[in-house]
């Protein structure tokens, strides 16, 4: 179990420099927040990183060995990131005037780490599950072999049916949306073919969240921190964009099965020669697959974003979209030059690209 110890090493370095991260924001104004929660964003990667790594060089030979140690590993990250979060909670308290206890803040970003990785360790369970049932590894290990692969394929796929449905909403509360609003909710929902969606208004005002996004099952969830400070234009213009995704979202879907299955057809087709390649090749499989399936997979979600926004400009015009997305970001305070996530564009980008529409 050496590399256990190796692991322990890195997280005491990926510790030590979330520490003092923190320790260098002492003055808790909110850019310096920021940063620190960009640099636990590659504190994140390189932490998991290390471990995929570490892990190669391990002497762990069946599948179950493999998924047990993927799970340890998601745990021991989660980890990690639970101790940093605690000690970043009373300054981002402080600097953002959150209005949140501890447990529910350590709750939203630990969610969020959670989700950011979630997805790869299932890929990697799922792959270690199909492989173990096809090369009949689980009838060497006889009975407990037969009751794992039952289970942790049973695990994987309930665990992916809840993936995007798992959101970390504070406690909705219901806000009377006007019945123009409504309305216009119907009308672009019948333009693009989907039933009405429902609309759930939830809890922002404390965590300082002002935020929008389209839920599996037809709804659409919005802050009401951000309803507060739109016009009814620019609250359309943002319902009209996830309106639009909630009709992606077949093709999105349809799109992933695809992925999905050139995946499983690839490890179905190196099956037969598994024996014969070496150890570490099963890692490189897992790394390989999960870029050629991500990949396109982010580059279809990046286009939806943009199509998205089109559909608003189509409804609404540039300007109310334009007007909704600053004030957003105002109340987010996120730096308008930088990306926060990797499907949507900086907003200084995003602005750029719907200037294009002014001339129309
Ligand atoms: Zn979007």
């Amino acid at each position: 179990m050496d590399w256990l110890w190796v692991w322990l090493g890195f997280s005491g370095f990926v510790i030590t420099s979330g520490r003092w991260a923190i320790r260098r924001a002492r003055l808790a104004d909110n850019s310096a927040i920021q940063r620190v929660r960009r640099q636990f964003r590659t504190l994140l990667w390189l932490s998991v990183g290390l471990k995929v790594g570490v892990l190669s060089f391990a002497p762990l030979y069946t599948e179950p060995q493999w998924g047990s140690a993927l799970l340890m590993g998601f745990g021991w990250v989660l980890g990690e990131f639970l101790l940093l979060y605690t000690w970043l909670y009373p300054l981002e308290k402080k600097a953002r005037q959150l209005d949140l206890s501890k447990t529910e803040y350590l709750h939203l970003r630990i969610g969020s780490v959670s989700e950011r990785i979630a997805p790869w360790v299932l890929a990697g369970l799922g792959l270690f599950n199909a492989l173990y049932i096809m090369r009949g590894g689980y009838r060497e290990d006889g009975a407990w072999g037969v009751l794992y692969a039952l289970f942790s394929g049973l695990g994987v796929l309930l665990m992916g049916a809840t993936i995007g449905r798992v959101r970390r909403l504070p406690p909705s509360h219901t806000l009377a949306v006007c019945e123009g609003v409504q309305d216009e909710l119907r009308r672009l929902a019948h333009t693009l073919g989907i039933p009405t969606p429902e609309l759930i208004v939830v809890d922002g005002r404390r965590a300082r969240r002002a935020n929008a996004f389209a839920l599996p099952g037809g709804r659409i969830a919005i802050t009401d921190y951000l309803v507060a400070h739109l016009s009814q234009r620019e609250l359309l213009a943002v319902l009209a964009h996830e309106v639009a995704h909630l009709a992606q979202r077949p093709r999105l879907v349809r799109f992933w099965l695809l992925v999905v299955g050139i995946g499983v057809l690839v490890s179905l087709s190196l099956a037969p020669i598994s024996a014969q390649l070496p150890e570490w090749s099963l890692l490189g499989l897992m790394v390989g697959l999960a870029v050629l399936m991500g990949l396109p997979m982010l580059r279809l979600r990046q286009h939806h974003e943009r199509e998205a926004d089109a559909f608003a400009v189509s409804e609404y015009g540039a300007e109310a979209l334009r007007f909704a997305l600053i004030k957003c970001a105002q109340l987010n305070q996120t730096q308008t030059n930088r990306r926060t996530d990797s499907v949507h564009l900086a907003l200084e980008q995003r602005l750029r690209w719907l200037s294009q529409f002014h001339q129309v």
